[in-house]
């Protein structure tokens, strides 16, 4: 177990979400696991999302079980109009209801601008950001038509974006990723606008650099290491259970009335280190 596993087991509130029903899109893998697994230990009931790696999913669930709450695993493309409106249909019908979305499911599919395939660039926002606008749309939708249930959450439902620090950091090499993180941006905070008077939550997370699949290259031999340390003004890369704690605040009452935020989890990568001996 790592020292920040062993921190969440401490830190996170075993009843925090009691009652609660969630969703993590793309819970198989990275952050999307830690976080599905950090609900599960605060007491929610959870689904697992995924699109290809079942095994994954399954150990997830098993994982989640084990605290002693119910998890299920869902095949399903988020970049899929039909299969988004499934899951959900299928969650409220086995599940009840959907109290929490972490709407997490990404990809990179990386080339420099004239490089750039029109499939390189439409997978992206495909999944990235037509996938958060799919499944936010099917779970306000049943956030609306239930209402808030006071003994569950003082909200009818909370949505969390995960973002990234590019949604304000420019990345060259990545036009696409950066482009759908700023469209995931101005849609939660489009989409906080319009549901607060429901009160439904909708925020973002941003994370900074968290060892997972996705960034395997930047971190995984010394010297990419620390090249990456360069951009941390905290001095460590992150680790996924850095994001499901910030996760598992936002969707708790703690933080009731934190509507349309972005909670950058960067250990500061996004305070400009390179001025802070300069400029
Ligand atoms: P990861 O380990 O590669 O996980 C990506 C997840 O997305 C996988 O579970 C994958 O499922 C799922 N996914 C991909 N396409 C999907 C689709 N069409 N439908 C449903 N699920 C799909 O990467 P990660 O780092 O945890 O990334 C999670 C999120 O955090 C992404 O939105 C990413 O942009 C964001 N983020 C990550 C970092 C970082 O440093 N790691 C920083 C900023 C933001 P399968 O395994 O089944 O394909």
């Amino acid at each position: 177990m790592s020292v920040t596993q062993e921190a969440t087991q401490g830190v996170i509130p075993a009843q925090l979400l009691k009652g609660q029903k969630a969703l993590v899109t793309g819970g198989n893998s990275g952050i999307g696991r830690a976080t599905a697994i950090g609900l599960g230990r605060a007491g929610a009931d959870v689904v697992v999302n995924y699109v290809a790696g079942r095994e994954q999913a399954e150990q997830v669930v098993e994982e989640i079980s084990g605290f002693g709450v119910r998890a299920a695993a869902y095949e399903a493309d988020v970049s899929q109009e039909n299969q988004v409106v499934a899951m959900i249909e299928r969650m409220t019908q086995e599940f009840g209801t959907i109290d929490i979305l972490v709407a997490n499911a990404g990809l990179q599919r990386d080339a420099p601008l004239t490089e750039m395939t029109m499939a390189q660039w439409q997978k992206v926002l495909d999944v990235n950001l037509t996938g958060q606008f799919l499944c936010a749309r099917e779970a306000a939708k049943e956030f609306l038509r239930r209402g808030v249930v006071p003994e569950v959450s003082r909200a009818a439902g909370k949505i969390i974006c995960m973002s990234s620090v590019h949604q304000l950091i420019p990345w060259a090499g990545h036009v696409n990723y950066a482009a759908s993180k700023g469209g995931v941006q101005m849609m939660m905070e489009t989409l906080a606008q319009e549901l607060a008077p429901h009160r439904i939550r909708v925020n973002a997370i941003a994370p900074g650099a968290i060892r997972t699949p996705i960034n395997r290259s930047a971190w995984d031999t010394p010297n990419a290491e620390k090249d990456l340390l360069q951009l941390i003004p905290y001095g460590r890369v992150g680790d996924p259970e850095d994001i499901a704690r910030a996760a598992v605040g936002l969707a708790s009452d703690l933080m009731d009335y934190v509507v349309g935020a972005t909670l950058y989890v960067d250990g500061g990568m996004t305070l400009f280190p390179g001025f802070a001996t300069g400029g």
